[in-house]
């Protein structure tokens, strides 16, 4: 299971309360392994409290006294901010953050999301250990989000990106898979075929006159030209045209000739 090699690490946590709501976050969305660096107050029963029925995650924690003793087997490491482009450096939205996630994860690789201090953030030391950094797209008059909150929007979309990487076909792309086989396309000689019994039949129906063609074909092979027309809408119209010209010869209709 791929999930279970992506660690959120909480760098010096202040409330306790924090951790609970990141544990309880990380559960929602299937995560488990949660590391605190140096945290201010922990075990607490506080954390215990917001993370509500999560206590498996908090069980689990693994404390440390360094980002670098948290970080020791990643290969990826997202170190977030809530400032835009402190310092230049690879800038990921969350978006594309769960898509490298699980990339990395599903090769074997391990990986770490790294969240700040409450009042301070991540310092610059700590984001240029991380390969890349991300920012929560907030609005930038107001643009620092709760730390569990932060935790919940990386971890939702790692979630989606796992989901998009193992989710069997839905009922819905199952059918678009079917409409697609449809949808193939014309090809130059059918819609060539198809032109010449359009033409013979608009004659036989009296709608062209061979003397005079006052440039119908050109508009009609114009028309079908932009339709993008598929070999299964093609047959469908070369059908009309026959039953059409059965009709005007004063040949049995297909249906009457079931009869
Ligand atoms: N005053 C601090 C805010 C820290 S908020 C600062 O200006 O950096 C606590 C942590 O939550 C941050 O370190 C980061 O890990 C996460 N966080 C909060 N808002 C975020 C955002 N918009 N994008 C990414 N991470 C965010």
């Amino acid at each position: 299971m791929s999930l279970q090699n992506i660690r959120v690490v909480l760098v010096n946590t202040s409330h306790p309360g924090n951790i609970g709501g990141a544990a309880r976050a990380m559960k929602n969305m299937g995560l488990s392994r949660l590391v605190l660096v140096d945290p201010v107050d922990f075990p607490s029963t506080e954390a215990v409290a917001r993370a509500s029925g999560a206590t498996d995650v908090l069980d689990a924690v693994q404390v440390v006294a360094t980002l670098e003793e948290a970080l020791v087997g990643c290969s990826v490491v997202l170190g977030t901010s809530a400032r835009d482009r402190r310092i230049p450096w690879p800038l990921l939205d969350p978006r594309e953050s769960g898509v490298i996630c699980i990339q990395q994860a599903e090769q074997g690789g391990e990986v770490a999301l790294v969240f700040g201090r409450e009042y301070a953030g991540l310092t610059n030391d700590e984001l240029q250990r991380c390969h890349y950094h991300v920012h929560i797209p907030s609005d930038p008059q107001f643009s620092s989000l709760n730390l569990a909150a932060a935790v919940q929007v990386l971890a939702y979309e790692v979630r989606m990106a796992w989901l998009a990487a193992h989710e069997q076909p839905s009922k819905q792309e199952k059918l678009e898979a079917t409409s697609l086989l449809n949808a193939q396309p014309v090809t130059a000689d059918e819609l060539e075929h198809y032109y010449g019994h359009l033409e013979q039949t608009l004659i036989e129906i009296g709608f062209l006159d061979p003397a005079k063609p006052r440039h119908l074909m050109p508009r009609l092979r114009r028309l079908y030209g932009r339709s993008g027309i598929s070999k299964l809408e093609m047959n469908i119209l070369r059908g009309i045209l026959t039953e059409t010209q059965k009709a005007v010869r004063g040949e049995p209709h297909k249906k009457r000739r079931q009869d």
